[in-house]
């Protein structure tokens, strides 16, 4: 960095010379000062990732601020699919340095096993400040496990909670690069799936929008678009989508995918055959092409992959080989998928 100051220094101090030898005009100081600058503007900010966790059937993706210090948790993964929470836990330790680390946020989406299986460990190997979900019990160990350390750390004064129904529409800071919005139409709208009852998140960060929306299906996509109001319609466009429950046929519309208007779309999901997605049949053939119908007009962009990708066929009722859509990545077939942008260019790398 410091190279490219002392570049960028001699480069404007030659413009001066050939300006006026004397004294330099008031643009070459102007931009004197915007060189000097830039280098350390870039180093300050750096860049923004998002990390979506290989965890099979199940949810979880890790938010890193610019600046490298500040994280937002949604989701985490599966107690039931094979290696979901092995997985987890050893790759949120890669990312945070271990365990016993600050997490600023963590967000559990709504309250099935796939996206809550490893919030008790978060809550109690991390020091999470802030908790947030969809307001709504479950009837299950997992969740009740969980809402005895929560309201434990509560209590304590070391967590603070927000109920994500509670809170629709409302916009948090993560740090000075990074705000989110939670957007839950079960605030609004009568939704008694609990999928569609889903915390929505929009992260901005560098002039770049990434929307996870949890398991959210028709019901609840509909309700967004047609019931919360324009604020919330502005909120459904994004550069970036976590494609909804895991890519499945009943989210995805097109009148939601043609609302957000994604750059580039992510599927977190469990491989064909295997424990849990034998009965759900994560993703649908139909959802990708759905995609594909979108993205594939948008054109290539680096790091996109173009194999054929599993995706299960409702018509024929078997798994088949279909084209990935462009600017399309799958956590089934690519494993870790890491983003990373600098708010200019969105550069997306895969483990697999
Ligand atoms: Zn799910």
């Amino acid at each position: 960095m410091l190279v490219s100051t002392q570049t960028a220094r001699a480069r404007v101090v030659g413009i001066h010379h050939t300006m006026n030898a004397s004294r330099p005009t008031p643009l070459a100081q102007a931009l004197l000062v915007a060189l000097l600058l830039w280098p350390v503007a870039i180093r300050a900010e750096g860049k923004l990732k998002v990390q979506f966790l290989d965890v099979g059937q199940g949810d979880a993706t890790l938010i890193t601020c610019p600046h490298g210090t500040h994280h937002l948790l949604i989701d985490s993964g599966d107690n039931k699919y094979p290696h979901s929470q092995e997985n987890f836990q050893r790759d949120l330790k890669a990312a945070l340095g271990g365990t016993g680390q600050k997490l600023e946020v963590a967000i559990a989406s709504h309250p099935h096993s796939d996206h809550i299986g490893g919030m008790e460990w978060v809550l109690t190997n991390y020091h999470v400040a802030t908790y947030i979900d969809n307001g709504q019990p479950a009837e299950t160990a997992t969740w009740s496990h969980i809402n005895t350390v929560r309201m434990k750390r509560v209590k304590s004064g070391a967590l603070n909670y927000i109920d994500g129904k509670k809170s629709n529409l409302l916009k948090f800071k993560l740090c000075s690069a990074v705000s989110f919005t939670l957007i839950t139409p079960a605030a609004q709208a009568k939704l008694s799936d609990t999928n569609d009852r889903s915390v929505g998140v929009r992260v901005e960060s560098l002039g770049k929008s990434f929307l996870f929306v949890g398991d959210m299906e028709k019901a609840a996509e509909d309700a967004w678009l047609n019931k919360l109001g324009p604020d919330a319609l502005k909120l459904a466009r994004a550069d970036v989508l976590k494609v909804g429950h895991h890519g499945s046929d009943t989210s995805s519309t097109e009148a939601f995918i043609h609302q957000v208007q994604p750059g580039y779309a992510f599927v977190m999901c469990g491989a064909r055959g295997v424990s849990t997605n034998v009965g759900y049949k994560h993703p649908r053939a139909s959802t990708l092409r759905a995609y594909a119908n979108w993205l594939d007009a948008k054109g290539d962009v680096p790091g996109e992959k173009t194999d054929d990708v599993w995706a299960y066929n409702k018509g024929t009722e078997n798994w088949i080989t279909v084209p990935r859509p462009k600017r399309f990545w799958l956590t089934v077939a690519d494993g870790i998928v890491t983003l990373e942008t600098d708010g200019q260019t969105i550069n997306v790398t895969t483990e697999k």
